[in-house]
């Protein structure tokens, strides 16, 4: 249900807001949206972004120096936004929740439909977490910097504009943000497609080594700590290759999957009209969307993808 951000946050002196962990664009510019407006009209309260360190294309949007990444001890805060996900996902900004005055959560994840917190605004049929932010700010609000930071989220979890979950309004929203003339093209370039040389090498690697199976209808690339510490390259640095598997002729479900310790996998899903990626994905302890989801899975590398497989093919079958 829509509420008035700024009414509920009346009279709070202390605001924390976080996302998930991994943070990607629509968590790192649904927070810094979130920060800014209230900075904008609460300049009594302390507001403060807590996320693991976001990727540094991030960098120009507001407030994005701000950001606290070392998530130290703190006495409760009157107000703790949760963006893009469940309580579950903030890692170690769990510990915030304690104590909280209010938790607002503003999510879009099927998996968090009832959202977790004192007050939600969550919608899972809805592009991006940034689109519900935009739903909940006043139109004489907005602001060239604001603007910039809720299309930067957009973007990010529509692919520019190309997955299913673009809609009608989504472009509506997008088109207001745009009259406030940012440089959306360069944007665009240098948050979504550009690549560093080693993120480019990487992926040039995982598509190389992936391995098709089910008739073709499944793919599947893994990329080990070795390999990780050989090209020098982080977590951060796989955005998009599971997109790029999914774009191959013929492939229904695309997974790509990263060794994060000793057996243990964390797995990315990107799949067609006929499998239910959330699905897949919840059956392993994770969530995410009906076209892209994410778990972390235990085993064997060939223990993980057989495990996958029995499930994918029930959708399949
Ligand atoms: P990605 O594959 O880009 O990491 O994530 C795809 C989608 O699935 C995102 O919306 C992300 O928030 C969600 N997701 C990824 N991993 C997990 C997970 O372990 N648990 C849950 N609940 N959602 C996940
Ligand atoms: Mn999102």
């Amino acid at each position: 249900m829509k509420f008035n951000i700024l009414e509920e946050c009346a009279g709070a002196k202390r605001i924390a807001i976080t996302g998930h962990q991994k943070p990607d664009g629509d968590c790192v510019g649904s927070c810094l949206s979130v920060w800014y407006y209230l900075k904008q009209n609460l300049k009594d309260a302390d507001v403060r972004v807590f996320l693991e360190q976001p990727d540094p294309v991030f960098a120009e949007l507001a407030g994005y120096s701000e950001i606290v990444t070392d998530f130290p001890d703190e006495a409760p805060f009157d107000v703790l936004f949760i963006m893009d996900c469940n309580l579950e996902r903030t890692g170690l900004a769990v510990k915030y929740a304690e104590g909280a005055g209010k938790i607002i959560n503003i999510d879009h994840h099927v998996t968090n439909a009832n959202g977790c917190g004192n007050l939600n605004y969550v919608d899972p049929k809805i592009g991006a977490a940034c689109e519900l932010v935009y739903d909940l700010i006043e139109p004489d609000k907005f602001d060239a910097e604001l603007a910039k930071s809720i299309y930067v989220g957009i973007i990010h979890d529509t692919g520019v504009f190309q997955y299913q979950n673009t809609t009608p309004d989504t472009m509506r929203k997008a088109a207001h943000l745009m009259s406030f003339g940012f440089e959306f093209d360069r944007i665009i370039l240098e948050t979504f497609y550009q690549k560093t040389y080693v993120q480019a090498q990487i992926m040039g690697r995982a598509l190389m080594e992936s391995i098709r199976f089910m008739n073709g209808r499944c793919i599947v690339s893994v990329i080990d700590r070795k390999t990780m510490e050989f090209y020098n390259v982080s977590k951060t640095d796989f955005e998009g290759i599971v997109n790029q598997l999914r774009n191959i002729k013929g492939v229904s479900c695309a997974i790509f999957m990263y060794e994060t310790a000793t057996l243990e996998y964390k797995v990315s899903l990107r799949t067609d009209n006929s499998v239910d990626a959330a699905k897949v994905a919840a059956y392993f302890g994770g969530g995410g969307h009906a076209r892209a989801a994410g778990c972390t899975m235990k085993g064997t590398f060939h223990d993980c993808v057989n495990n996958l497989s029995d499930e994918i093919a029930k959708q399949l079958e």
